[in-house]
């Protein structure tokens, strides 16, 4: 029997052979969980000017050195600072300025009184501006006052190229004025499905025909993975209609080509011979259980994978090798989400590595694992079911109850 590929050995060549899209420019609303492409630096302090932290007046700090409930000191109000208002003189000693939360300090102002520590009565529903105001308590040099680029100085990095764009990024990007953002293009995967036995959502089931269910499994993976799929309809078992829609899926220009089915020993050979006449491709057998058959290369340089037609094997295979590639096209870092759990029950494997579908529970504090039943590579609803896929290290064949494996999580779990 020829040599199985290693798993590891397959992705390093499938991301070795990978390289990064490039961007697009989109509205800043629409950059949410794509990958800025450029480095934003901070055109300006931020905030722009010195403004207060409380609702109160701004004052002179050595004013209220010796201020107390007993001994206010009084001060004259000369200006009314509310948000969004420019102080229009500088404060003098001996006044104060009411001032509003984010409001600009007024020039000569050290510190910022909170109302609740004067005898404004503002907050009891007098909002009229008193000519005087009674000072409570001493306040330092500097209290309530948020500085001119505190949060982030004017040529300071508010973003680097290859970051997520999170809800804190976009706030970040709007505060410095970044209406359109360069972000990684999306990669355009087109999904490609043959088979005569294949009937799509919509038609009958007529004897023998079972229905398409890896062109939406793929077309989930791919969006989840942060791609864009296109479906394209299902081809027959004959070479014309397998180049038509190979054809078809080369016309759209897209970043990758998913196929699934028609790589494995005894398959109807239709789609290999398409696949060698149109692209540059290696048929792999893989050290995997399941997902043995793997094609991959190029087609047109539009990266090509053919999954096994198998609807677990084509999902598990796509973890492995497809999310990561389509992570590196789009500039996303990528680790598999892995956790450690024991075996609820003896694991078989015939010594290639498995995954293995598994339901995870908590108990005392470990993670437990237990098989979600029937592991047969054309049995959907285990991937349903499944919370993970439980590896078993290639070379073993059994793996007693109690043994800790790890498990590549298809769902959080904590
Ligand atoms: P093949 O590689 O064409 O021999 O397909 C392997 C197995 O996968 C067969 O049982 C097919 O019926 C099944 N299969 C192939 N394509 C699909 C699909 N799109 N949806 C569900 N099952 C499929
Ligand atoms: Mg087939």
């Amino acid at each position: 029997m020829p040599q199985l590929l290693n798993v590891d050995t397959a992705l390093a060549n499938i991301l070795g052979s990978m390289t990064r899209l490039g961007h697009e420019t989109v509205p800043l609303v629409q950059s949410l969980d794509r990958i800025i492409a450029e480095d934003i630096l901070s055109p300006i302090h931020l905030p722009p000017f010195d403004n207060s932290a409380m609702d109160g007046y701004a004052i002179h700090a050595v004013d209220s050195q010796h201020a107390s409930q007993t001994n206010p000191a009084s001060l004259t109000v000369v200006m009314d600072i509310p948000a969004g208002a420019a102080p229009t003189a500088s404060l003098k000693p001996g006044q104060a300025a009411r001032i509003m939360t984010g409001a600009p300090i007024p020039a000569g102002a050290t510190a910022i009184i909170p109302i609740e520590d004067t005898n404004d009565n503002w907050q009891k529903g007098d909002a009229s501006l008193p000519p005087r105001v009674d000072i409570l308590k001493p306040v330092d040099e500097g209290a309530h006052i948020r500085r001119a680029g505190e949060n982030i100085l004017a040529g300071a990095m508010v973003m680097a190229a290859g970051t997520l764009i999170r809800p804190a990024e976009l706030g970040m990007l709007a505060a410095v004025g970044q209406a359109e953002i360069k972000v990684i293009r999306k990669p355009k995967a087109l999904i490609l499905t043959t088979g005569d036995e294949l009937a799509d959502i919509h038609q009958p089931l007529a004897p023998g025909k079972i229905r398409d269910t890896n062109s939406y499994t793929l077309a989930g993976l791919v969006r989840q993975a942060g791609g864009m799929p296109v479906r394209l309809p299902i081809a027959s078992d004959s070479l014309d209609s397998i180049r038509r829609l190979y054809r078809t899926a080369l016309a759209q220009q897209p970043d990758m080509l998913i196929s699934s089915a028609g790589v494995s020993v005894g398959a109807a050979d239709l789609v290999k011979v398409v696949m060698d006449e149109l692209g540059d491709i290696d048929f792999w057998r893989i050290n995997m259980r399941p997902g043995k058959p793997l094609a991959y290369g190029a087609m047109q340089g539009i990266p090509f994978f053919g999954l096994p037609g198998n609807p677990v094997s084509a999902m598990v295979t796509f973890e492995i090798f497809v999310r990561p590639a389509l992570a590196k096209l789009a500039g996303r870092s990528y680790q598999p989400p892995i956790i450690k759990a024991k075996i609820a029950a003896d694991m078989l494997s015939d010594g290639r590595r498995s995954y293995n579908r598994v339901t995870l529970s908590r108990r005392d504090g470990q993670v437990i694992a237990r098989s979600t039943g029937i592991q047969s590579s054309g049995a959907l609803m285990s991937m349903a079911l499944a919370d993970g896929l439980a590896v078993i290290p290639e070379g073993r064949r059994l793996v007693p109850a109690g043994a800790e494996l790890s498990v590549l999580l298809l769902r959080p779990f904590n």
